[in-house]
C-alpha cells in the first residue's frame, strides 16, 4: 500500500511576506498531519531557508522546484542538489514541462540532474506528461515510454525506492483542463508497468502523482483511482484553504 503525497508547486510566486503567511496558514493556522498522507511545498528558492525554520516542528516537508547536476562548481546562477540537502529539502521537483519547454531542458539533463539529487540524498520527483497535439495523435505511451527511458537512464534498482514520478500533462498544466480520471489511470497504470521493466517488483512501491489543474472539486476522483498516489499541485497550492482540501482529499478514502 503506497502513501498519497501531496506537493505543492509554488513555481515564480512568493516574496518572503507571502511565504510567511501562507507556511503559517499551513503549518500553524491548519498543522493537522493528515492520516497517511506525506505533504511538501516547493517555494522558490529565495524562500526555502524561511520556509524551512517555519516548518521545523511540522509534519510538512520541504522541496526545491529545480536543481543543476553537479555539487558545485563554475555554474553561475545554479544551485546544487547539496545546498538544497544543506538546508533541509527533502524533494526537488525534476523535468517540470516547463522548464522543458522554456529552458529546454532535455531528458539527458533531467536524468544527471536526478542522478546528482539522489547521489544529495534528495527524492527527485520526476515530471513526464504528453502535449496536446501528441495526445491527439495518440503518442501520449510512445512519449511517456521515451520521457521515462531518458530521465531515468541513470538509475539502478536500488534507486526504485528513492524517487518519485509525476505524470502531468501539458495540456492540463495551469489550464483548468484536468485528465479524467480513466485518462489519469490509465497513463498512471501505463507508466507503472513501464518502471516494472526496469525496476521489477519494486515498481509497485514508487509514488506516481497526477499533476495538471488539481483543484479542491476534482481531488478525489482523480486520488480515487488505484495508480494515483496523489498530486503535484501549482496553482491551487498557492491558496491555504485549497491546498489544505486537497490534502484532505487525498486523506479521505
Ligand atoms: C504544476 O505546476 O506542476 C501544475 C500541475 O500546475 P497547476 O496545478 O496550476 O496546473
Amino acid at each position: 500500500m503506497r502513501t498519497k503525497l501531496i506537493v505543492g508547486n509554488w513555481k515564480m510566486f512568493g516574496t518572503l511576506a507571502e511565504t510567511r503567511k501562507l507556511i503559517f496558514q499551513l503549518a500553524v493556522e491548519w498543522g493537522k498531519p493528515c492520516e497517511g498522507v506525506e505533504v511538501a511545498v516547493c517555494p522558490p528558492f529565495t524562500s526555502l531557508i524561511v520556509a524551512k525554520h517555519q516548518l521545523e516542528l511540522s509534519h510538512i516537508k520541504l522541496g526545491a522546484q529545480n536543481c543543476y547536476a553537479e555539487t558545485s562548481g563554475a555554474f553561475t546562477g545554479e544551485i546544487s542538489p547539496a545546498m538544497l540537502a544543506d538546508i533541509g529539502c527533502t524533494y526537488v521537483i525534476l523535468g517540470h514541462s516547463e522548464r522543458r519547454t522554456l529552458f529546454g531542458e532535455t531528458d539527458e539533463l533531467v536524468s544527471r540532474k536526478v542522478r546528482a539529487s539522489l547521489d544529495a540524498g534528495l527524492t527527485p520527483i520526476i515530471c513526464i506528461g504528453e502535449t496536446e497535439s501528441q495526445r491527439d495523435n495518440n503518442e501520449t505511451e510512445s512519449v511517456l515510454a521515451r520521457q521515462l527511458a531518458g530521465s531515468l537512464a541513470t538509475l539502478t534498482n536500488d534507486d526504485a525506492a528513492k524517487i518519485v514520478l509525476a505524470y502531468e500533462p501539458v495540456w492540463a498544466i495551469g489550464t483548468g483542463k484536468t485528465a479524467t480520471p480513466e485518462q489519469a489511470q490509465a497513463a498512471h497504470a501505463f507508466i507503472r508497468s513501464e518502471l516494472s521493466k526496469k525496476f521489477g517488483d519494486a515498481a509497485g512501491s514508487i509514488q506516481i502523482l497526477y499533476g495538471g489543474s488539481v483543484k479542491p472539486q476534482n481531488a478525489k476522483v482523480l486520488f480515487a483511482c488505484p495508480d494515483v498516489d496523489g498530486g503535484l499541485v501549482g496553482g491551487a497550492s498557492l491558496d491555504a484553504d485549497q491546498f489544505i482540501a486537497i490534502i484532505e482529499a487525498a486523506a479521505t478514502p
